[in-house]
């Protein structure tokens, strides 16, 4: 009686157990057997090969924990106790921390300090009494010891940890309380053993036979830690497996880095696949979860191939932690308005009782808005629907539109008004919902607050919709909020932000499994894989710094204090990793083990690991690149390899590609070929196979000018309807553009007073101090509203530019009252809409008249005829050349022609129109404008011939500015990020020589030089 050693190697480890089940059983089949397993899933395999080997009946599969639950977990549950979470043993570490003095006072409250006492606390209550008092015996161990002990005297009430257990279970197995089926025990392929653990096997062997089963794999520093084990048990060392069979066909293969080993793996399944070898009898493992399990669910997931396993996902990474968390935390910054949307799209959107949110609408009116975070919601939203319900009401009173486009109109203003009130109604309640940030609550509270805003916000439906990964992480995240609804016991309430961190704490381990052991390939680290049998192997990860990894520091004791305690050192973790690589050799019919030359993430080079010496004579095959990998592999993963495939070859042999059967290839390599041509393509802006209508309605002067400017532009916003979305930002002053719209707010309402009759037209004497009051007066209404809607910046730099605004609104007037005074003027019309219904047009030069519309700034009655101003807050530079001569810029600018056909047609027996634009303070309020005549209707007409040519030709060129600096970006089109046309220019200095194009993008002549006078 007593414990019986088997060393052997790990394929044979499966055909061992069947003789220890066997002899255990004696003869009778449903004798029950207890077999010890290192994990579940090798318990599976396990249970499956002994079904294939001697039948399987009455043999139980667990793990040492869940033998010692059994055990131990009736008695101590009997007591009122609970098994304690990483979230319980935080807070007793704190409260520890906060009620005695310790040498860790000046960083108690540190997040790191609390982690690393809770995992060595943990460690030393597996190894036991005797490790705790070795460890207080060490210098820097003492500290750490006494927190322990004191966390778990703080516990013991009330909870129950693993050490617990596996205690209570010895002394019940010692007292004779071992129950009738776990009489025959067996332990198969044990890793290591903690002391308890150890003495728990040795409770059991006293008075019967306890068989142990160590996978050895003949290597002496690999078999260290299980030999030491074996021999503790056994009471002699064992020396190595009996005979080892022949080893694997192992290959190893160099790559690049970490991507493209998987990748390689993917395609070794996928090559091993057509061979006939199943999924399910193929592996692929990983020394290190990052960043192999998130690289291999990947690539897997592209190549369609299913796995079970080590999902690389994270469960705090899945939908429900990830929500709770999110909303726990969406007021750390004041609310931004960017994160309650991220929020409301990543989960779907649902209000309190559950009804979907019209999230994207929400969204545009909130940033119409201009709601950049928390003050901004409520006064922002509440003012943006007023102003929308005073346009409703505006355009009810707007006779100049058929019925059906006012209901439109009408029907639009509201339906942003609602979205508004309703977004506001949202913010508040969500407000209410989540309280002060300081307010404490009991943790039960915040659990049940939890569960109410997921199943009401998120919705169960939503979970199930998403299938069986975020169902496992609904379930994970109950129980998590189970265990922390028992913190009432140990923490005192807590806020919310603490309560995030404990449950984010929580979600701090590896990801359980998914999938059902067998379907697919089996997926996970080499550590796992004790007691896999696989005719394929897949190891990743094989270079130093990864395969051994490199020893982590810990902040509390060093290695010289875990081997007087008897805890894992860094050198006993590396040994384990030997014998795991070592292990699959056996286990495995083929393994390809891949050992990358690089990190890219790290941008750091990679040594090959110390122990592929070992794998066998196999020469390493080194893949220089991922094309080369690509091109000699056998056969391709997925379809999207396959077509790079095809190219590589193309390139690399001078064959000529042979897309047919691929419309993606053809495509893209079409795209490819025509970008880098010297011609305009379909791929670039050639869209003279489609047909498009680009004149069937009036057209706004600013959309033929977009044109000249680039024809792209005008392509991408008018006919794609594509525009750059502007993200609020919190202002520090007013943007140039609301400052315009603010300006020309102020002189319409002025100018309408005067129309109306309310003001006095300024006569012969120009504007007056009346005058002037007036406008100063429609100018604090106008800037109260602007001011409310939060258009105007921070209130500082606000009160600086809003005298500004005063001074330049009285420079304004007295510069007009001169100028009305010159022509004696007389206002008729502010911004007057026109052109909506076709009347207006430009006429071109063989007959064709072009309707346009617009809004006209101001048009004025003087002796001459009329006058039409368009108010301008910029610049004047673009504006320099118009003059009657060139009345348009060079086809450039086409509002002022626009205008004057307006106003003539409001003003028909007018004798004559000139238009102007007047610039305001940043263009020193110059005028430039000029008068129409016979002559200029003819050039406007020439020009406009051209753009409406150019336009209706189909070309649509991007034509960027050469590369330099801007202080903003003018046109996002062709630099989405924001980070310049540098790429796009060269393409079209190539393109713009196409001779198709010529009439509209052919450079100017360069000037001819002087003639220079040489003097000798
Ligand atoms: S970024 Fe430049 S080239 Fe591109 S569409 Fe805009 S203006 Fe044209």
């Amino acid at each position: 009686m007593g414990i019986v050693v088997t060393a052997v190697t790990a394929g044979a480890a499966h055909r061992a157990l069947a003789d220890a089940v066997v002899a255990a059983k004696g003869g009778q089949p449903l004798r029950p057997v207890t077999v010890v397993v290192p994990t579940n899933a090798s318990g599976v395999i396990a249970r499956r090969a002994l079904g294939r080997l001697v039948g399987v009946a009455a043999v139980d599969m667990v793990t040492i924990y869940r033998l010692a639950e059994r055990l131990a977990g009736p008695s101590l549950r009997a007591e009122d106790r609970l098994p304690v979470s990483t979230a319980v043993v935080d807070q007793a570490v704190r409260a520890v921390l906060r009620s005695a003095s310790t040498s860790y006072d000046a960083v108690a409250d540190h997040p790191s300090t609390v982690v690393a006492l809770r995992d060595l606390h943990r460690e030393v209550r597996l190894a036991g009494p005797a490790a705790l008092d070795a460890l207080a015996r060490t210098s820097r161990g003492r500290e750490a010891a006494r927190v322990s002990r004191l966390t778990t005297q703080r516990l013991a009430p009330r909870w129950y940890d693993e050490g617990d257990l596996l205690e209570r279970s010895i002394a019940t197995v010692a007292a004779g309380g071992l129950p009738p089926e776990l009489t025959e025990v067996i332990v198969f392929l044990p890793q290591w053993l903690s002391p308890l653990e150890r003495q728990l096997v040795r409770a059991m062997a006293a008075g019967r036979q306890v068989q142990v089963i160590v996978g050895l794999t003949g290597n002496a520093h690999a078999d260290r830690d299980v030999s030491e084990l074996a021999g503790d048990l056994s009471g002699t060392l064992v020396a190595g497996p009996p005979v080892p069979p022949p080893r694997a066909d192992v290959g190893i293969v160099s790559v690049t880095d970490a991507d493209e080993e998987v990748r390689h793996a993917v395609r070794a399944i996928v090559e091993a696949a057509r061979s006939g070898t199943p999924l399910g009898r193929m592996a692929v493992l990983w020394p290190a979860d990052r960043p192999y399990a998130r690289l291999v669910e990947h690539h897997l997931g592209v190549a369609g191939i299913p796995w079970n396993g080590r999902p690389g996902t994270r469960v705090a990474e899945r939908l429900v932690p990830r929500f709770l968390m999110d909303l726990l935390d969406i007021d750390r910054r004041k609310l931004r308005r960017r994160d309650l949307f991220d929020l409301l799209a990543d989960t779907g959107g649902r209000d309190a009782d559950g009804r979907r949110l019209p999230v994207a609408l929400w969204e545009r009116v909130s940033r119409d808005a201009g709601v950049v975070n928390g003050d901004d919601w409520t006064p922002r939203l509440r003012s943006f629907a007023a102003i929308r319900r005073q346009r409703a009401d505006e355009a009810r009173a707007t006779s100049d539109i058929d019925d059906d486009q006012l209901a439109d109109l009408v029907g639009h203003h509201l339906a942003l008004a609602e979205a508004a009130d309703g977004l506001a109604d949202h913010v508040i309640e969500l407000r209410r919902d989540l309280g002060r940030p300081d307010s404490v609550r009991a943790w039960s509270e915040w659990v049940d607050w939890s569960v109410v805003q997921i199943e009401r916000r998120l919705g169960l439906s939503t979970i199930a919709d998403r299938g069986e990964a975020e169902e496992q992480a609904w379930e994970h995240t109950s129980r998590v909020l189970d265990r922390l609804r028992h913190l009432d016991g140990v923490a005192e309430p807590c806020r919310r932000s603490e309560f995030r961190a404990t449950f984010a704490a929580e979600f701090d381990v590896a990801p359980g499994r998914l999938g059902r052991i067998g379907a697919g390939v089996t997926v996970g680290s080499l550590a796992s894989a004790a007691g896999l049998v696989a005719d394929l192997v897949v190891v990743l990860g094989a270079s130093e710094g990864v395969l051994p990894a490199r020893p982590t520091a810990d902040p509390l004791i060093g290695d010289g204090e875990r081997r007087a305690a008897g805890l894992q050192t860094a050198e006993a973790a590396a040994a384990r990793a030997h014998r795991h690589l070592l292990g699959v050799l056996d286990a495995a019919g083929k393994v390809v083990v891949l050992t990358p030359r690089g990190d890219l993430r790290s941008t750091a080079d990679r040594q090959p690991s110390r122990w592929l010496a070992e794998l066998g004579p196999a020469p390493v095959v080194t893949l220089d690149s991922h094309a080369s990998a690509l091109v000699t592999t056998p056969f391709p993963a997925h379809p999207t390899e396959h077509r790079l495939r095809r190219r590589a070859t193309a390139m690399f042999t001078g064959a000529a590609v042979a897309p047919d059967g691929d419309p993606v290839l053809r495509r893209a390599l079409a795209l490819r070929s025509g970008r880098r041509s010297d011609e305009l393509t379909v791929y670039d802006g050639d869209l003279t196979r489609v047909r498009i209508d680009h004149f069937d309605r009036p057209i706004a002067p600013t959309r033929l000018e977009t044109w000249a400017a680039c024809p792209h532009a005008y392509f991408v916003q008018y006919v794609l309807g594509v525009r750059h979305v502007d993200e609020p930002a919190d202002q520090f002053r007013i943007a140039p553009h609301e400052r315009g719209t603010l300006i020309h707010d102020v002189l319409d309402a002025f100018h309408r007073e005067v129309i109306g009759g309310a003001l006095p037209q300024p006569g012969s004497t120009g504007w007056n101090a009346a005058h002037r009051q007036r406008l100063l007066e429609l100018f604090a209404h106008v800037a109260e509203r602007f001011e409310r809607s939060g258009r105007t910046g921070r209130a500082a730099s606000w009160a600086v530019e809003r005298q500004r605004l005063i001074d330049e609104l009285g420079e304004w007037l007295r510069r007009d009252s001169q100028k009305v005074t010159e022509r004696g003027a007389e206002v008729l019309h502010s911004e007057t809409r026109f052109g909506a219904a076709g009347e207006v047009e430009l006429t071109l030069p063989g007959g064709r008249r072009v309707a346009v519309l617009g809004t006209v700034d101001r048009i004025d009655r003087v002796a001459r005829g009329l006058v039409v101003t368009d108010h301008k807050s910029g610049r004047p530079d673009d504006y320099k050349e118009l003059c009657s001569e060139q009345p348009t810029a060079g086809g450039t600018r086409f509002q002022l022609a626009a205008y004057a056909a307006a106003a003539l047609g409001l003003v028909p027996e007018a004798a004559g129109v000139r238009a102007e634009y007047a610039f305001l303070e940043r263009g020193r309020f110059e005028r430039i404008g000029y008068d129409f005549d016979d002559a200029v209707w003819a050039r406007v007409g020439a020009d406009l011939d051209h753009v409406v040519t150019g336009i209706e030709s189909g070309w649509f060129p991007p034509t960027p500015e050469p590369p330099g600096y801007e202080h903003y970006v003018k046109c996002w089109y062709c630099t989405p990020d924001g980070l310049g046309t540098a790429e796009r220019f060269p393409e079209w200095d190539r393109k713009r020589h196409d001779p198709r194009l010529a009439r509209w993008f052919a450079e100017p002549e360069p000037e001819p030089e002087a003639d220079v006078e040489v003097v000798p």
